[in-house]
């Protein structure tokens, strides 16, 4: 049996096509259905619906053999002991700073100003900031990230844009592209050796359906 992590939403959709690829199709519906296992059209595959921020997790630790997961996952939480052979170009976005709409932000970086930012990404806008030589009091959000700076929670955000309509819609303004993202196949290391042939048949099939630049 050869199991594939994935979470609902964005990543569960656009890796479809890369899943079709392989001559694999789920055949229930996550949206209509709460199972957390799906079937699908190979007998020997199976998919598991995880948080997504769980996906390695579950791909370190042999809950799963392979994983669909957003590079900033990887990046904040860690992306030891799994192989990465693949950038699925799927579900892409960047991440970036963001401040409200009439928030000087170029004159409190120039001032030398104390920021304070909200995020779900600590550990990546620590590294940002510190990189820039801006002080910052960082201030760990688990969602909704827009609402910080509008309630005076917080200066800034640094958070995932895609369109850009949610920063609009909430009179934020993107003020910095920290950098480019977009979702990784993982892989069990052990699963790689003990399934070599299946996991590599996937790994090519995907490989052949990513998106072109
Ligand atoms: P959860 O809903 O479990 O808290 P999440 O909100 O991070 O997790 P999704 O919104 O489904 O889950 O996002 C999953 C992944 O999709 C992200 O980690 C990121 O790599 C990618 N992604 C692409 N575009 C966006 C976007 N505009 N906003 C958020 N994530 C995005
Ligand atoms: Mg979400």
């Amino acid at each position: 049996m050869i199991t594939l992590a994935l979470s609902k939403g964005r990543i569960f959709e656009e890796t479809m096509p890369l899943l079709a690829a392989a001559g694999i199709e789920v055949t229930e519906d996550p949206e209509k259905s709460r199972k957390l296992i799906l079937a699908t059209t190979r007998p020997d595959v199976r998919v598991v619906l995880v948080r997504a921020s769980d996906v390695p997790t579950y791909v370190q630790y042999g809950g799963a053999d392979l994983g669909v997961t957003g590079l900033d996952v990887l990046l904040e939480n860690g992306n030891q002991g799994m192989y990465q052979p693949l950038d699925l170009r799927i579900a892409a976005c960047r991440l970036s700073v963001a401040v409200r709409a009439d928030y000087d932000y170029a004159s409190a970086v120039k001032q030398g100003s104390r920021l304070r930012v909200a995020t779900k990404y600590v550990g990546l806008a620590r590294d940002f900031f510190a990189t820039k030589g801006v002080h910052v009091d960082l201030i760990k959000l688990y969602g909704s990230m827009e609402l910080a700076p509008l309630t005076g929670l917080a200066d800034a955000i640094v958070d995932l844009v895609s369109t850009g309509s949610t920063l609009k819609a909430n009179h934020l303004v993107e003020v910095e592209r920290i950098m480019d993202i977009s979702a990784r196949l993982v892989v069990n290391q052990a699963a790689l050796k003990l399934k070599r042939e299946p996991i590599r048949r996937i790994i090519d099939a995907f490989a052949s359906a990513i998106p072109s630049a």
